[in-house]
């Protein structure tokens, strides 16, 4: 990609289709073929489940996007990860992931892979050092997020790569919340990228897709093994929308990150929020960090508030345009509390879980900031 961002996504990897502005969507399941040789051959499509047009539209987008080799698009973010660890993982090795992780991930990584007699230890990766410490002779994988999705903590990608090298173990990383507008993990030595494209990639709400974008050599793997026997695929329709929400992704990241950091700033100075997190805060221990590392905010970031639980509930139910709902990355701007969810085993016993019942996570959209801040501000009134 060596247009500008914008431009690839209006033309890139788009097919001429009876000079159709917008390439048709190919619902069909099977590909016939001219002869018993052509089949022989092997060339083109022969069915929706390995491959598809409309699929590979989104594919080459996604791979330019994050400058990988290549891509393949998911059923849902969860279909994409689930894959990527299947195809890397077998049976004794360990797994080294960064804390907190996405509860998905959380989920497969921690409690699920137990049944294979994969193990793995969560580790907060802000201290590098404790990598390091955590590799043993098993350690096959490093699974991480560009940043994490409650508390926007960040960690030195180029470090972390570094040990890996070193010990040559693959790395993964979950770039759903920082978005290749802003962090492009291939270019920092990452193998492999992930995405939820139900979030900034889709950008609109109205779909929940994945994505992996890595190496010829790995997408090839991945594709001939885990995505068709799995049955993985993303639907056409689905693809057909998630290459529309991408003509816009540029623009959409650009509002997002202003209006994050206008609205990160305003809560910065309001009496009821004892802290925002927000690495891109010249007041947060983070910043020079993720000043280095991304090129701009995403809009997602959560605050605390001196109440607890009582004022998180208040402020929540006080807002207007904030709606209140999980997930993230839309026009729409959302609210969440992991109160709201109970008990989270992951951060049991661990310094984030006190601070889980009062932390207020809000996705901004792309409503007009004015609004939005008015809305923050008239909320925490009630704090
Ligand atoms: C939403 C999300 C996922 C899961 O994606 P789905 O499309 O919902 O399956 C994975 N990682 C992160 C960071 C997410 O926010």
């Amino acid at each position: 990609m060596k247009t500008g961002l914008q431009t690839m996504l209006a033309h890139y990897g788009e097919e001429n289709i009876h000079g159709a502005v917008i390439p048709p969507i190919f619902l069909n399941s099977t590909f016939v073929h001219d002869s018993y040789e052509a089949f022989q051959a092997g060339k083109g499509y022969y069915y929706s489940r390995h491959s598809n047009p409309t699929l590979e539209v989104l594919e080459k987008k996604l791979s330019a996007l994050e400058g990988g080799e290549a891509a393949k698009v998911f059923a849902s973010g969860m279909a994409a990860i689930s894959t990527v660890l299947f195809n890397f993982l077998q049976q004794g090795d360990h797994v080294i992931c960064s804390m907190p992780a996405y509860g998905g991930t959380f989920a497969i990584l921690g409690p699920y892979m137990k049944k294979f007699g994969i193990s793995v230890d969560f580790i907060d990766f802000r201290e590098t050092e404790r990598v390091r410490a955590a590799i043993k002779p098993n350690t096959k994988l490093i699974v991480c997020e560009s940043y994490s999705t409650f508390f926007m903590e960040v960690f030195d990608v180029a470090a972390i790569v570094s040990i890996a090298k070193e010990h040559g173990l693959r790395t993964v990383i979950d770039n759903t919340c920082a978005s290749p507008a802003n962090f492009r993990p291939i270019e920092w030595g990452i193998d492999v990228v992930i995405h939820s494209a139900s979030k900034y990639l889709g950008g609109h709400s109205d779909v929940i897709a994945g994505a992996v974008i890595s190496s010829k050599a790995i997408i090839e793997s991945i594709e001939q093994t885990e995505y068709v026997l799995f049955g993985g695929a993303l639907g056409p329709f689905e693809a057909w929308l998630v290459t529309r929400g991408l003509k816009t992704f540029g623009l959409r990241m650009k509002q997002h990150a202003d209006s994050a950091l206008q609205i990160a700033k305003m809560l910065e100075e309001n009496g009821k929020v004892a802290r925002v997190n927000f690495p891109f805060l010249p007041s947060h221990e983070q910043y020079a960090l993720a000043k280095k590392q991304f090129d701009e905010p995403s809009g997602l970031l959560s605050f605390e508030l001196h109440g607890g639980r009582a004022a998180a509930a208040r402020v929540i139910n006080r807002l207007k345009y904030f709606k209140i709902g999980v997930s993230w990355g839309g026009f729409e701007s959302l609210v969440y509390s992991p109160g709201m969810s109970g008990e989270n085993e992951q951060f049991t016993g661990t310094e984030y879980d006190p601070r889980m019942e009062h932390l207020i996570r809000i996705s901004v959209g792309l409503e007009d900031p004015v609004d939005l801040m008015e809305d923050l501000q008239s909320a925490l009134e009630s704090a």
